[in-house]
């Protein structure tokens, strides 16, 4: 498939703290290096998409909304700064079932078919073995930020100590 490469993001953890299952927009603090990591992805083209679990959903944690609440926050803080993200997916399913909990491919599968996303061309950047995970089962680069330690999961393509790190790896790499 022809199109633009596409950094998918994991959310929580990646682009924001982890505070665990976070659903009030409050607790909303969008990590260091974030803002330049997209202005990093965007300067080379890359569509920046968010990919992210949110089972606190089938979990009865809380509900969809929470997540549209959530994201809009992301998206104010990021315009603040100048940034966007382009897209946001998310899973709201918990247990087997479903093709788009990560590691699952759903998620960056729909994005491609609404977006013109080139997943080849593409990577993956998370804190958790699925992230790394879909990158693999998709062939694509999964690169690693700091998260939950010990890390358990397939060994990435790269560890990033921060987001721009990952970027300034994937664009490079995709030059
Ligand atoms: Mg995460
Ligand atoms: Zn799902």
């Amino acid at each position: 498939m022809s199109g633009k490469p596409a950094a998918f993001l994991d959310r929580d953890g990646t682009l924001i703290d982890d505070v665990g299952f976070v659903h009030k927009r409050a607790d909303v603090r969008v990590l260091p290096t974030v803002a330049e990591a997209l202005r990093t992805f965007a300067g080379a083209g890359y569509a920046c998409v968010v990919v992210t679990n949110q089972s606190g959903v089938a979990r009865g944690y809380f509900d969809e909304a929470a997540v549209h609440g959530i994201n809009a926050e992301i998206v104010a803080r990021l315009h603040a700064a100048d940034v966007k993200v382009d897209a946001f997916y998310f899973c709201p399913h918990y247990g087997d079932g479903c093709d788009c909990r990560k590691p699952e491919p759903g998620m960056i599968q729909r994005a491609a078919r609404e977006h013109g996303i080139d997943v080849a061309r593409s990577a993956v950047v998370g804190d958790r073995g699925s992230d790394i995970e879909l990158g693999q089962r998709l062939g694509i680069p999964g690169v690693l930020v700091p998260g939950p330690a010990p890390y358990v999961g397939p060994e990435p393509d790269f560890r990033a100590r921060t987001l721009l790190e990952a970027a300034q790896w994937i664009v490079r790499r995709g030059a």
